[in-house]
């Protein structure tokens, strides 16, 4: 068994530094980690999507802080046995929860690279900080921006819908709302209530309080009803309150409806309020041209948040929120302080820092995975990929169409599905209990929403490895699971 310097029979070296003795030991057990990693990818379809964690394998989570050293090829073999069987799933092909990327193995390399340079992106004069205004730069150019639109990466889009919300109310009340707060700016937001429960959030954490974000119903298509917008728009105004941000979602959480951000772009225009849109999965089709025509007003947005985790395949996390006006965006967020003070030459140079447009002063270096896999696999594949995902998703739509036991609930408009098995019974209840015995088969894991009042098996072809065979296994066991339980 090899062991890293740092383990060796007799205990460490004494040294402070936590470099191994022994490099040439540590590069054999870094060679195997690799090897089995890039094994674990590409046999991703011979395991279950996913397994429970067994009591015991749980309990030795449990264990007292280790005082001592132990051998690093023993931290690895716990982690093969207790931690690599039991994660998430959704690096298969049958994980159809939620809105989950898969990651690439491409992805997997860049993020041993970043550990090691292991760079700071808060900001100083270095490759990390120039390689994320490369994405800064991309994204600009694929959602038409101008140049003077700023970007910032960060954990995922429930920090993205945050800080945007933060500079719509700094440009709103302007720079003086830092410093002396609030007070009672009745501020109101608006969205539709098929937004991600983040958008409300975003309110909450703002100090605006859950209430001012307005809920807008929508239609049967999922889309925000502009009429019913500008009503409550027109009505808080008559009442003293101060309109000033809607947010439009580009792929709804629940079914992937993409709201007429055309119209609520010009709504906003005419309105004078600021114009967000949540993109967080669905904004990278403009990846796709098949896809891109649906966003069309995506481009005259204020600010989008996104993510590189769910359809860009970058893994986990990759955030990102570009913001067309980026010295409103520096604004809201920019402080002096004696201990970052920048300089023309030097590492401290390169002002402004990613530090001034958001919260994150220490930040990993997630520019360089979402640059390896941009640039690995070019904009025409990682389009084709999107559109692959959406055609997937068509294919279980029309199974689903086709089984008599089985019946659609809201209309796909990008790469989510929403069904469930007929029932005389307690439909919820059986639904539920199928993903549940979908989940603990391992044979696929889609996930459950509600949909007007009644609960749907969810799933979103978000994975670039699912295929049609996936989801027609998938449709199958649901068949199994609910004929056992129907019986
Ligand atoms: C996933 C998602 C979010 C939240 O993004 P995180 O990256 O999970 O923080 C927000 N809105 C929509 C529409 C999403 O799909």
């Amino acid at each position: 068994v090899s062991v890293s310097g740092l383990a060796r029979a007799g205990g460490h070296s004494g040294a402070p530094s936590l470099d191994p003795d022994d490099w040439d030991a540590l590069r054999a057990d870094a060679h195997r980690m690799l090897d089995d990693m890039l094994d674990y990818v590409a046999d991703v379809r011979e395991r279950p999507v996913w397994q429970p964690i067994p009591p015991e394998v749980r309990a030795r989570f449990a264990e007292p802080l280790p005082r001592g050293e132990t051998p690093l090829s023993e931290v690895y073999r716990r982690f093969t046995a207790d931690i690599a069987p039991y994660a998430t799933g959704n690096v298969h092909p049958g994980f159809m929860g939620w809105v989950h990327g898969g990651g690439t193995a491409v992805g997997m390399l860049a993020e041993m690279l970043a550990a090691g340079l292991n760079a700071n992106c808060g900001g100083r004069d270095h490759i990390g900080i120039e390689v994320e205004r490369q994405i800064v730069r991309w994204v600009r150019e694929l959602f038409g921006f101008p140049e003077t639109a700023s970007g910032l990466f960060v954990t995922g889009s429930s920090m993205a819908n945050f800080l945007a919300l933060l500079v719509a109310r700094t440009a709103a009340l302007g720079p003086e709302v830092r410093e002396r707060g609030l007070h009672d700016a009745p501020l109101t937001a608006y969205a539709s209530s098929a937004a991600h429960g983040c958008v409300i959030q975003a309110a909450d954490l703002a100090g605006l309080g859950r209430g001012a974000l307005r809920r807008i119903p929508f239609d049967a298509a999922h889309r925000i009803d502009l009429a019913a917008l500008r009503a409550r728009i027109a009505q808080d105004r008559a009442e003293g309150l101060k309109p000033f941000l809607v947010t439009g979602s580009a792929g709804t959480v629940d079914v992937g409806a993409i709201d007429d951000l055309a119209g609520l772009a010009a709504l906003c225009r005419e309105q004078g309020l600021w114009f967000h849109v949540d993109g967080a999965f669905g904004s990278l089709g403009m990846l796709s041209p098949e896809i891109a025509p649906k966003l069309a007003g995506l481009s005259e947005a204020d600010s989008v948040a996104l993510d590189f985790h769910k359809w860009g395949q970058v893994n986990y996390d990759a955030g990102f929120l570009l913001v067309r006006d980026g010295d409103a965006h520096r604004a809201s967020f920019a402080a002096p302080a004696a201990y970052l003070r920048r300089e023309t030459r030097g590492l401290a140079a390169g002002s402004p820092w990613p530090c001034d447009f958001g919260l994150d002063l220490s930040r990993g270096f997630r520019a360089l995975k979402t640059w390896f896999t941009l640039k690995t696999f070019g904009a025409e594949r990682m389009g084709a990929m999107i559109a692959h995902t959406c055609a997937v998703a068509r294919h279980l739509e029309a199974r689903v169409r086709r089984e008599p036991k089985l019946e659609m609930l809201a209309p796909v408009a990008l790469n989510i599905v929403c069904f469930r098995y007929r029932t005389a019974g307690d439909a919820d209840a059986l639904n539920a209990d199928i993903v549940a015995d979908l989940h603990e088969s391992g044979l696929a894991a889609p996930s459950s929403t509600t949909v007007d009042g009644v609960l749907a098996i969810r799933a979103a072809i978000v994975n670039h490895r699912t295929d049609a065979a996936d989801v027609d296994r998938m449709v199958d066991a649901v068949l199994h699971f609910g004929d056992a339980r129907a019986r």
